[in-house]
């Protein structure tokens, strides 16, 4: 619902709340907090509240750091934990430059001129169903998280095997409060791993929406003392979390991914070349949508995450997976995408590529029906299976040479988020690891 300043005023009074924490994305997806008092209510509903940019990663240098926190009120939401010194209300705000222009280098703002300019393309909506995975971790006895697992729990088992049941449930209860609809909650594949999925929103509420459910599964996760991870493969020889990314375009007449004639899939010509888009920038796009050192070490086979690129209907190896609804449900789901990516950026470049395969009518390459992991190499080289990039560098390779992602991220985050991430690479590269001890230490 979109308030305005003044139901928002009444909201306060009505609930008596006591702090207002605003809230916004830095580059690498963390949310950033500034909490005021509600004493500052009306110069934030005013856009005259400033914090410092640059304490933010990947947003200014000194010299430019007076920026500007404006309200979205949309998102205004009352946490329902936290409360001893009064109730605290959250509110997701845009960065503004002291100039009072957008700033650039905000994820949300950048996700916002491309929905915008999709906007101008034709098409109304960019739906997101995300599946969020994560681990479920006990602490020690200084409350630090371990490589402990909460269970030896797997797939849609049922108590008592699945200890973080209980935990997950107030999880789904607290999700309910903040006006989440929770569509589906379960064990995963993985001892002490969940998967909770919520229903689908236009793009930017879903990234929105993303932000806030990791807050709540840490926040909730702590109280059972348990660590919640997103981390893609925290445990090697076990599945990775994956945050598969369900998505449909509408224009005016509903899901134009939909086409009732096509004899095939009922796939719309759009729907196919956006696929099209999709699987050219998949190379690229990897960059954004697994973008640390360590989800190159989920997308490896045999743990259900993809490893090359293609698209099925029915098997789920792919990159990208058709799921079987149609009508108004009709979406790909892209699988490759881990809960480590930034979900306004990663939003953006799916979306981008996408949309370039539409403007430049790119076919998609024939569907996958076979489990890719049987084929060998030659039998992928005839159906032109390419390999997703196997490390972060050979991502940020592709990421750098492909214009589209210059697009979906805009010039400033472009290269804030190249740069980090080549240093990221860099700090890796120089560790010296316990497998590579256990490896040469004797042998040479
Ligand atoms: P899976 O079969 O991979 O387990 P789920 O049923 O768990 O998939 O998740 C489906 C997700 O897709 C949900 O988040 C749902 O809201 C979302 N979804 C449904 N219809 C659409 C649509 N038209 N566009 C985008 N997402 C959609
Ligand atoms: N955990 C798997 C992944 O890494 C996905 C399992 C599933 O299909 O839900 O992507
Ligand atoms: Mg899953
Ligand atoms: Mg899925």
């Amino acid at each position: 619902k979109v308030y305005t300043g003044d139901e928002i005023r009444s909201l306060v009074k009505e609930q008596n709340v006591q702090f207002l924490r605003l809230m916004f994305t830095d580059l690498f997806g963390m949310i950033k907090n500034v909490e005021v008092p509600i004493s500052q209510l009306d110069k934030l509903l005013d856009n005259k509240l400033m914090f410092d940019g640059s304490s933010i990663d990947g947003f200014v240098r000194i010299e430019e750091s007076d920026m500007y926190l404006y309200p979205d009120l949309s998102t205004w939401m009352v946490f329902p934990w936290g409360n001893e010194h009064g109730k605290v209300a959250r509110i997701i705000c845009e960065v503004y430059t002291s100039d009072r222009k957008p700033f650039e280098g905000d994820p949300r703002n950048n996700l916002i001129r491309v929905l915008r300019e999709m906007r101008e393309a034709g098409f109304t909506d960019f739906n997101i169903g995300p599946e969020p995975e994560f681990f479920l971790l006990k602490l020690d006895e200084n409350g630090e998280p371990t490589t402990k697992l909460n269970d030896k729990g797997s797939y849609f088992d049922l108590a008592p095997m699945d200890l973080g049941e209980n935990c997950r449930r107030d999880i789904v209860l607290e999700l309910e409060k903040l006006g989440f609809d929770v569509e589906a909650s379960h064990h995963e594949v993985a001892p002490g791993q969940h998967e909770i999925d919520f229903k689908y929103a236009d793009a930017l509420s879903a990234a929105d929406n993303i932000q806030t459910f990791k807050l709540v599964v840490k926040t909730v996760a702590r109280k059972y003392n348990l660590h919640a991870t997103f981390m893609p493969k925290p445990i090697d020889g076990i599945n990775g979390s994956g945050m598969h990314l369900n998505m449909s375009l509408f224009g005016k007449d509903g899901n134009i991914f939909y086409d009732e004639s096509d004899k095939d899939m009922q796939l719309s010509q759009q729907a196919y070349w956006f696929l099209g888009g999709l699987l050219k920038h998949a190379r690229s796009f990897t960059a954004v949508c697994n973008p640390i050192v360590n989800s190159y070490k989920r997308l490896v086979p045999g743990f259900e995450a993809p490893v090359y690129v293609a698209w099925s209907g029915s098997n789920r190896s792919p990159l990208v997976r058709v799921p079987s609804s149609r009508g108004l449900s009709t979406r790909f789901e892209v699988r490759s995408v881990d809960p480590s990516a930034n979900p306004y950026l990663a939003i953006a470049s799916v979306l981008e590529a996408g949309l370039d395969g539409i403007k430049n009518k790119i076919d998609p390459e024939d569907s996958v029906d076979r489990n890719i992991y049987r084929m060998n190499a030659e039998e992928r080289d005839d159906q032109h299976i390419v390999d997703l990039p196997s490390t972060l560098h050979n991502a940020l390779k592709e990421f750098q040479v492909d214009p589209i992602m210059k697009k979906a991220l805009g010039d400033h985050i472009y290269q804030s988020f190249l740069e980090a991430k080549k240093l990221e690479w860099a700090s890796y590269r120089q560790e010296v690891t316990q497998w590579e001890r256990d490896q040469y230490l004797e042998m040479f």
